[in-house]
């Protein structure tokens, strides 16, 4: 089963893992001489709500993967859209400060807006990523339908249902993320991924903010990974990332980080904004048929970050696999299932990280023995600072897990940090 001249792709969801796969679909089949009918299908952005309504509850990074993949399609992301440049981060762990500049000049990572800004916001207009590309896949060639996908059916292929259409389709690209209703009627056994919670706020930013840096806090409260705070212009994203948080994570949040909190707030915060949004823990155990394919968080993404590029990769695989081996099970299977399991796999890796650094933080003997192996990694030269190099990895997604995890587990830099805490006299820690 191939795509021809006029087949009809419907694409449900225009977030963006949907608006790449439009975007991927049309500029190759352009190049082919392919006429494809591609709509896309979302409610969202036929709204000048702002808040919740129309957002996607995301903190908004774009990290220096995700900017080189979109420019890679012939997208720039504008300036009106750009809320900040992220050139620095900086992590309070346990009364230690760490500056984090960004170690590969030149790679850029920006914030954006996935909505149009916080509920309370009064001033210009904010212009959503979203929004941005929605519009660039128009420009291309794709349709618009601003209306909720109720229900999919089949009549001698794939029928997309909205309230006022009924779109006959060849190629169904499932690109609804995991916040949404489930849409009934999944004809062809759709399985969503085991999805979490996260949580998080917009507040007003203090007026001396760090020019171009996010703030990361580990350690506490308790069940914390840890809580970035992310510039964007007037204001500063809350993203908390925790196992088990309690009722009012946020205000728990600054209250056990009240001390270092202090050295950026003076006055009390504003609240502006909040959400508690979905995010999917592992891959879909069902994602492709026969003209079917789901992409993005509906399919699989990184683990608990730069999910906007994990929508890159299975958007580009599963495009690039319809158009040149095939829209049926089988065809998926060659071509894009292994995109898709590179990125669980990888998950894998992630999952260990994330449980060796809240086992080091939960006990206080392997906190201090961190915090010292920090101490000396921060002395050591440029190329040999493991422990910045990790911590980096692990809050911007620049590095896969599976590199970090080697990383952290070379026996030879490892052996040699053991031996400079032995020589320093402290391999005994302190209660
Ligand atoms: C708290 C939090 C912070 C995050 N921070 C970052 C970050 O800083 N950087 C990053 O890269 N990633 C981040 N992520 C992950 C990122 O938000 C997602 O991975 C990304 O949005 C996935 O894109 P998507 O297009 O697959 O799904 P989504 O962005 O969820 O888009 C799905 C779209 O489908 C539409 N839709 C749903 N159901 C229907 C239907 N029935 N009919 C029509 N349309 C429908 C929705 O309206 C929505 O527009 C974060 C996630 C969370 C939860």
């Amino acid at each position: 089963m191939r795509l021809e001249n006029g087949s009809r792709v419907g694409i449900i969801g225009g977030g963006p893992a949907g608006c790449f796969a439009a975007i991927q679909l049309l500029n190759r089949a352009r190049e082919e001489g392919l006429r494809l009918d591609v709509r896309i299908f979302d409610p969202r952005f036929d709204t000048d709500v702002r808040g919740v309504a129309a957002c996607k509850g995301c903190a908004g990074i774009v990290s220096a993967n995700a900017v080189q993949s979109i420019e890679s399609i012939g997208l720039s992301v504008p300036p009106r859209v750009i809320q900040e440049t992220i050139e620095e981060y900086r992590v309070h762990i346990l009364g230690q400060t760490i500056r984090l500049p960004q170690p590969r000049p030149g790679r850029k990572i920006l914030s954006v807006y996935r909505g149009r800004g916080p509920r309370t916001h009064q001033g210009d207009p904010i212009e959503s990523f979203d929004s941005y590309l929605i519009s660039e896949a128009v420009a291309r060639g794709a349709g618009y339908v601003p209306e909720r996908v109720r229900s999919l059916g089949w009549d001698r292929g794939p029928l997309v249902r909205t309230e006022s259409t009924n779109f006959a389709a060849d190629l169904i690209v499932l690109a609804a993320g995991v916040n949404s209703r489930p849409i009934p009627e999944l004809f062809f056994n759709y399985t969503p991924p085991q999805t979490g919670i996260m949580a998080q706020d917009e507040i007003r930013k203090p007026a001396d903010w760090p020019a171009h840096t996010v703030i990361a806090f580990f350690g506490e409260p308790k069940g914390l990974i840890f809580g970035a705070l992310v510039p964007k212009r007037e204001y500063l994203n809350v993203s908390l990332l925790g196992y088990q948080m309690g009722p009012d994570p946020i205000r728990e949040f600054f209250r056990a980080q009240k001390e270092p909190m202090a050295e950026y707030f003076s006055a009390p915060l504003e609240n502006c904004c909040g959400c508690s949004p979905r995010v999917p823990l592992h891959i879909a155990p069902r994602y492709y048929g026969d003209q079917w394919v789901a992409i993005g968080d509906a399919a699989v993404a990184r683990l608990y970050k730069d999910g906007i590029y994990s929508s890159f990769v299975t958007a580009e695989a599963a495009m690039r696999t319809a158009l040149d081996q095939g829209i049926d099970a089988e065809a998926f299977k060659a071509g894009y299932e292994p995109a898709a399991r590179r990125i669980a796999a990888d998950n894998r890796y992630g999952d260990i990280l994330f449980a060796i650094s809240t086992a080091i933080l939960r006990n206080p003997r392997l906190t201090a023995a961190f915090l010292y192996s920090l101490h000396l990694d921060e002395t050591r030269p440029e190329g040999k600072k493991i422990l910045a190099r990790l911590i980096w990895g692990m809050l911007t997604g620049d590095e896969s897990y599976r590199l970090l995890f080697r990383m952290s587990f070379r026996p030879r830099e490892l052996a040699e940090l053991g031996r400079e805490i032995i020589r320093r006299g402290r391999w005994l820690i302190p209660d």
